[in-house]
C-alpha cells in the first residue's frame, strides 16, 4: 500500500556530470524538505567521463579538458576543494594544432587573421576571410547548417575544410546536418550584434582588454584548455563522495509512473535493483535522451518521440602508450594538441589527441606518449563493430599513412561509445521548446541533460546549476 509522503523529494535520473552537478547544487538547498536522491544505471557514476590507467600513464574515456573561455567548471572545482589539482594545457598545445588536409599535415593558426597566410587554404579562400571583415548584415535564417553558416560567411572552401574538421573535433558530427544556433549560440549573438564574425570577435577582444586594464587585472589570453591532475575522473570521484547516500549506483530507473496521492500527483520510481518503488514531488531526468524516450513511452509519447529524435554519434576512443624511440621515423614533430581531419574526407580516424603532450609529465611519464585516436562519427559508426585487433588495425594503418608515425603501442584500451555526442540537428530548438512545451502538461517534470542545451562540460555545470536555482528559488 502506497502512502502520501510529505516531503517534496527530488528524483535525479542518470549520474554523468550533468546529474552529479544537479545534485550537488541541489544539496546545497536551505530548505531541508527538499531531499535529493540520484539513481545511476552503472555501477559507476560520471557516464563517459573517467580516468583510468593505461601502463603508467592516464586515459581520458571521454573528453579531454574544458576551456577557460567559461569558468563554470574551474568554479566549481575550486568550491569542492579540487582547485590545487587544477593542470592547464601546455603552451604548444594551444599553439600547435594540426589538419589533414589532401593528403598531408598542415599546422593551424591560431586565429582567423593567422588564417590569411597560411598555406592550408587557397588564395581565393583567404580574399574571403579578409572580405568577411567588412560583411554587412544578411538576412539571418531561423536555423541553418554549420556548413552553411560557414558559406554565407567565408565560403565553400573554409565550409567545407576548417568548419567540417571542427565540428568533427567537437560534436563528432556532420556540418552539413548540426544546427548553428544549437551547437554554437555565441556566433549566432555576433553575428546578429555586427553582421560581421571577424569584427564581433575583434570588438569583444577589445572590450575585454578595456575592462581588464581598467580593472587591473592581467590581459585576457586566448581560451585555454584545462583538466585536473589525475584526470577528470576525479571531478566525478569527489563529487560522488559529497553526494554519499544521496547518490545510489547500480540502480536503473526501469519505469516511472505518475499518479494521484490525495490532492497530490507524485512520481513512482521504479528501479532495476529489486528495491521497493519510491515516490517523489519532483523528477528530472538526466539520462541520454533516447533512455528518457523509453522511460516516457507509456506516460506521453508525443513527448518521447520528440526525445527519440536527438540521435546522438558514435565513437570508439583508442587509447595508446608508447616510447618517445617509437616516433624518430616520422618528419613530423608531435608536439602541440594532435589532429583533425574533415568528416567529409572519408578518412576513418576523425583526429587524434597527443595527450601526453596537451598535458606533459601527468597523462604520461618523461619520454613516454599517450595518444588517444577518436574513430567512427556518423559516417563511420560501423567501425565500432570491429574486435580490438581490427580497430586498433585501422588506427595504426592511418598514423602511419597521415605521418608516417610506425608505432607498435605497448599498452592499448578502447572504449566504445554507441551514443557519445549528442547530435543537435537543424531544427534542435524548436524541438527543445516543444519537449518543455509537453514536459509542463506532467506535474514536477523537468527534461535535462546534455541532450537539451549543450554538450560541453562547461556548459552542462553551467546547465546543472541553473536548474538547481530554479529549483531551490521555485520559479519552475
Ligand atoms: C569521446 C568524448 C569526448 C569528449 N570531449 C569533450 C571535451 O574535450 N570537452 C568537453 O567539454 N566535452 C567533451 N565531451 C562531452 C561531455 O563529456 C559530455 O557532453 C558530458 O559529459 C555529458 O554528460 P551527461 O551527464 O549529460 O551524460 P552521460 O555522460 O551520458 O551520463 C548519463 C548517465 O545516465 C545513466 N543512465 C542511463 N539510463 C539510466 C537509467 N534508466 N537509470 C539510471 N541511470 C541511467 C548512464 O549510465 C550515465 O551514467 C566529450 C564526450 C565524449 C563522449
Amino acid at each position: 500500500m502506497l502512502t502520501y509522503n510529505q516531503s517534496d523529494e527530488i528524483c535525479i535520473v542518470g549520474a554523468g556530470l550533468w546529474g552529479l552537478c544537479l545534485a550537488h547544487f541541489l544539496k546545497n538547498n536551505p530548505n531541508p524538505s527538499q531531499t535529493v536522491c540520484i539513481y545511476e544505471a552503472s555501477q559507476r557514476s560520471g557516464g563517459v567521463i573517467d580516468s583510468i590507467p593505461l601502463g603508467d600513464g592516464i586515459l581520458e574515456t571521454g573528453p579531454n579538458g574544458f576551456l577557460d573561455s567559461n569558468p563554470a567548471t574551474i568554479n566549481l572545482c575550486k568550491e569542492i576543494g579540487l582547485g590545487e589539482e587544477l593542470v592547464r594545457a601546455s603552451s604548444s598545445a594551444a599553439r600547435s594544432r594540426f589538419l589533414y588536409l589532401r593528403g598531408q599535415l598542415h599546422k593551424l593558426p591560431s586565429s582567423f587573421i593567422g588564417m590569411a597566410f597560411s598555406p592550408v587554404l587557397s588564395f581565393s579562400a583567404k580574399l574571403r576571410i579578409l572580405k568577411e571583415y567588412w560583411q554587412t548584415r544578411r538576412l539571418i535564417p531561423e536555423d541553418e547548417s554549420i556548413a552553411d553558416f560557414f558559406r554565407a560567411h567565408f565560403g565553400d572552401e573554409i565550409a567545407n575544410t576548417l568548419a567540417n574538421a571542427f565540428v568533427t573535433g567537437i560534436w563528432g558530427g556532420d556540418a552539413e546536418q548540426l544546427s548553428l544556433p544549437s551547437c554554437f549560440p555565441a556566433w549566432r549573438q555576433i553575428e546578429q550584434e555586427t553582421g560581421s564574425l571577424l569584427r564581433g570577435i575583434r570588438a569583444r577582444r577589445i572590450a575585454k582588454i578595456k575592462t581588464a586594464r581598467q580593472n587591473g587585472d592581467p590581459l585576457p589570453s586566448l581560451p585555454t584548455m584545462w583538466s585536473l591532475k589525475n584526470g577528470l575522473g576525479e571531478l566525478i570521484k569527489t563529487l560522488e563522495k559529497k553526494l554519499g547516500p544521496h547518490l545510489q549506483r547500480g540502480a536503473k530507473v526501469n519505469s516511472i509512473e505518475l499518479r494521484q496521492f490525495g490532492d497530490n500527483r507524485k512520481w513512482l520510481v521504479h528501479l532495476d535493483n529489486g528495491s521497493p518503488p519510491r515516490q517523489f514531488s519532483r523528477l528530472i531526468l538526466a539520462c541520454p535522451a533516447h533512455e528518457q524516450a523509453k522511460l516516457l513511452k507509456p506516460i506521453h509519447p508525443k513527448l518521447a518521440s520528440e526525445l527519440e529524435g536527438i540521435t546522438s554519434s558514435p565513437i570508439a576512443v583508442v587509447g595508446m602508450l608508447f616510447s618517445e624511440t617509437q616516433l624518430t621515423e616520422s618528419p613530423i614533430k608531435a608536439d602541440g594538441f594532435g589532429y583533425l581531419t574533415p568528416e567529409r574526407d572519408g578518412r576513418p580516424i576523425l583526429g587524434v589527441q597527443w595527450c601526453s603532450s596537451i598535458f606533459p609529465g601527468i597523462r604520461a611519464p618523461k619520454g613516454r606518449h599517450l595518444w588517444r585516436a577518436l574513430v567512427g562519427g556518423p559516417k563511420h559508426g560501423n567501425l565500432l563493430g570491429l574486435d580490438d585487433d581490427r580497430l586498433l588495425r585501422v588506427v595504426l594503418d592511418e598514423l602511419k599513412s597521415v605521418g608516417n608515425w610506425k608505432i607498435t603501442p605497448e599498452i592499448v584500451k578502447i572504449i566504445r561509445w554507441k551514443n557519445a555526442i549528442p547530435q543537435y540537428a537543424l531544427g534542435h530548438s524548436v524541438k527543445v521548446n516543444v519537449i518543455q512545451q509537453y514536459a509542463k502538461e506532467l506535474p514536477g517534470l523537468t527534461i535535462g541533460g546534455s541532450c537539451m542545451k549543450g554538450v560541453a562540460i562547461n556548459v552542462c555545470v553551467e546547465q546543472a546549476g541553473l536548474l538547481a536555482q530554479n529549483i531551490i528559488q521555485d520559479r519552475l
